[in-house]
């Protein structure tokens, strides 16, 4: 399946905002955005920036600190908008239930990126059945645990001291050994991951102005 592989930083430097992609370094000071603002590239243009502009960084934002390719992200908006929910709010929920986000807001890896390895090797259940697929959604009610396996768990305790970020209240961590948690609630707009709002404001409804074109 393809995927991303360039530096991930440089999409943060694209974005202009910190979109949290490695972890433990999006904290220190080794962060890159920190160290060079602007935008990756020798002839990027630094005009003022058009409606067309604004709407395509808003969605390229999302779908960047989501870690999805345009693709996934297209396949998204179009469950959402066929949902009778709001699209923006319907966008999100979909998104906060993928199984590599759930992995990583349980606090089982320290980035999307990571929990999305953790899964596709093998380390995951979900209702107590092997699942190697990060696209996942799940429902209400659905449990996800890291495997009995004691290298299983060593990975999962060496992410846990390495770096965490707090459970989210739609989730419940229900078990350490092997650590476990549950999908309680469906995720409303106030349970989306906060760091993606923490520099600017998401605005959902230009993104579904840019996808609805
Ligand atoms: Fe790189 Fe993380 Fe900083 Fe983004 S937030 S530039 S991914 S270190």
């Amino acid at each position: 399946m393809a995927r991303y592989t360039d530096s991930v930083c440089k999409l943060c430097r694209r974005e202009g905002v910190k979109l949290y992609l490695k972890g433990a370094r999006c904290e220190s000071p080794k962060c890159a955005i920190k160290r060079r603002e602007t935008p990756p590239g020798m002839h990027m243009r630094r005009g003022k920036q058009t409606e067309y502009g604004e709407r395509l960084r808003e969605k390229q934002k999302l779908k960047r600190f989501y870690g999805l390719l345009e693709r996934q992200f297209r396949r998204y908006f179009q469950l959402a908008s066929r949902s009778t929910e709001n699209t923006g709010e319907a966008l999100l929920s979909l998104l906060e239930r993928r199984l590599d986000n759930i992995v990583h807001r349980l606090g089982f890896a320290p980035s999307r990126a990571a929990a999305r390895q953790l899964v596709a090797h093998g380390h995951v259940q979900v209702n107590g059945k092997n699942c190697t697929i990060p696209s996942i959604i799940l429902k209400v009610g659905d449990r996800v645990a890291v495997k009995g396996k004691a290298k299983s768990i060593a990975q999962v305790k060496l992410n846990q001291t390495a770096y965490t970020v707090p459970v989210p209240d739609f989730l419940e961590i229900t078990g350490s050994e092997p650590p476990e948690g549950r999908v309680t609630r469906l995720p409303s707009r106030g349970d989306v991951d906060p760091r993606l709002n923490q520099e600017k404001e998401l605005n959902e409804q230009l993104i579904i102005e840019f996808c609805s074109r």
